[in-house]
């Protein structure tokens, strides 16, 4: 007997899993809450690294379908001073494959190739150690029972507290994103300023970064340390869901820098708020057979670069062990990639928090030292 096996969310350690595992032929049931795949933005563009993200394409198998969409050139980087001037001008050697960039939604549609779905079925509770397996409570009501339940239901994961009772805490800073669409046509300079890839400018406690999708696409994203309580306002006056006023008080913000760099702001469309949360740096658990996490949802961290990374790899690890263990030590193989997994995501939990601090912090030559120290010559 097969053992029967869910996992939680269709994000990109979900996906991952379920894709390794359809490889091999071992049935999976994907349950995700959206009501459908395009239910809501995908969002920007990941970079896959080539010994994380990538390595899980390849354990997939969708390794050169990854290499035909990916953007490589989308790896560029440009620091200006709040001034404007040019500080760092980085960009890739065009055989370089490191780290190329793909929107969100080409990588969700690559993994969800075969994948059957099971979207609008929001899970509220997971129960362990019931007689019949993992019970899984659904928001409609229904009930279903596994022999392993895999939570890849993200920073806010249902599953998590059928292990762990920690949950996220915020990091202090909060991230403001807006876009522009059709830059080449429609913004051509901010297209120069943002270059093939990414443009990002440090102040004092702030910063400003801008990234390229493909066709046209550019997320801008404005990082300031502010108190929680104003998160979904940059002040108690401002109504999160009006954009004019939510324009204003970042301009307010970044004032004194340079035109063309606010330029990126006054152009923005709509803004969405991201406080950013983190897990504790080292995130275990005690062990529960026929539960486990996986991305997010096992070590949320500050968003530089990695998250999706470990979650695609972990993902794929996982379901190689578990194809490899069979019904009889199921639970020993699970138990062997908690341990890998906790060790690999907790140095990169370390890398990103002190990064974070580097990079919105009180003196912004920090964030130029960070960048020579990780950026390739
Ligand atoms: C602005 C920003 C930029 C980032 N840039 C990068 C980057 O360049 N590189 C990188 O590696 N990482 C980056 N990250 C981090 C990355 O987005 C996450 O680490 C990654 O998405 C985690 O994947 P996941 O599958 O664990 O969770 P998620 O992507 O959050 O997916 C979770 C899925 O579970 C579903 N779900 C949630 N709750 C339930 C429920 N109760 N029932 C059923 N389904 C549910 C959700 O709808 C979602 O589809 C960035 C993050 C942010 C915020």
């Amino acid at each position: 007997m097969r053992p029967r096996i869910a996992v939680i969310g269709s994000g990109p350690a979900g996906l991952a899993f379920a894709r390794v595992l359809h490889r091999h032929g071992h049935p999976v049931t994907v349950v995700e809450r959206d009501p459908a795949r395009d239910a809501r933005p995908a969002g920007g563009t990941l970079d896959l690294h080539e010994g994380l993200g990538q390595l899980a394409l390849e354990k997939a198998g969708v390794l050169a379908e990854f290499q035909a969409l990916s953007r490589p050139e989308g790896q560029a980087m440009r620091i200006l001073d709040v001034d404007g001037s040019v500080l760092r001008d980085w960009a890739p050697r065009p055989d370089d494959r490191a780290n190329p960039e793909i929107d969100r939604g080409q990588l969700r549609d690559l993994l969800l190739g075969p994948l059957d779905v099971q979207w609008g079925r929001a899970v509220t509770e997971v129960e362990p150690a019931r007689r019949d397996g993992v019970l899984v409570h659904f928001a409609d009501g229904r009930q279903e029972s596994f022999d392993l339940v895999i939570g890849a239901d993200g920073a806010w994961s249902r599953v998590r507290p059928a292990v762990s009772p920690v949950t996220p805490q915020y990091t202090g800073i909060t991230l403001v994103e807006t876009s522009l669409d059709d830059i080449d046509d429609r913004h051509p300079d901010l297209a120069r300023l943002v270059g093939d890839g990414s443009v990002a400018v440090y102040g004092v406690n702030r910063a400003l970064v801008a990234q390229r999708s493909s066709g046209g696409h550019v997320k801008v994203y404005a990082q300031f340390r502010v108190a929680l309580d104003r998160h979904t306002a940059p002040d108690r006056h401002t109504d999160p869901a009006d954009a004019e006023a939510v324009r204003s008080k970042l301009l307010e913000r970044f004032e004194g820098w340079a035109a063309p760099v606010l330029d990126l702001i006054r152009q923005g469309t709509a803004f969405i708020h991201r406080p950013l949360h983190t897990l504790p740096v080292s995130h275990t658990w005690a062990h529960v057979p026929g539960v486990t996490l996986l991305g997010d949802a096992a070590h949320l961290m500050p968003p530089l670069g990695a998250g999706a990374n470990l979650a695609m790899l972990e993902g794929a690890e996982l379901a190689e062990a578990v194809v490899a263990a069979g019904a009889e030590d199921l639970d020993g193989a699970v138990r062997a990639f908690e341990e890998q997994m906790w060790a690999r995501a907790g140095r990169w939990a370390a890398i990103t928090t002190a990064g974070l601090e580097r990079l919105v912090s009180p003196d912004p030559s920090e964030a130029l030292a960070l960048f020579d120290e990780v950026q390739p010559s």
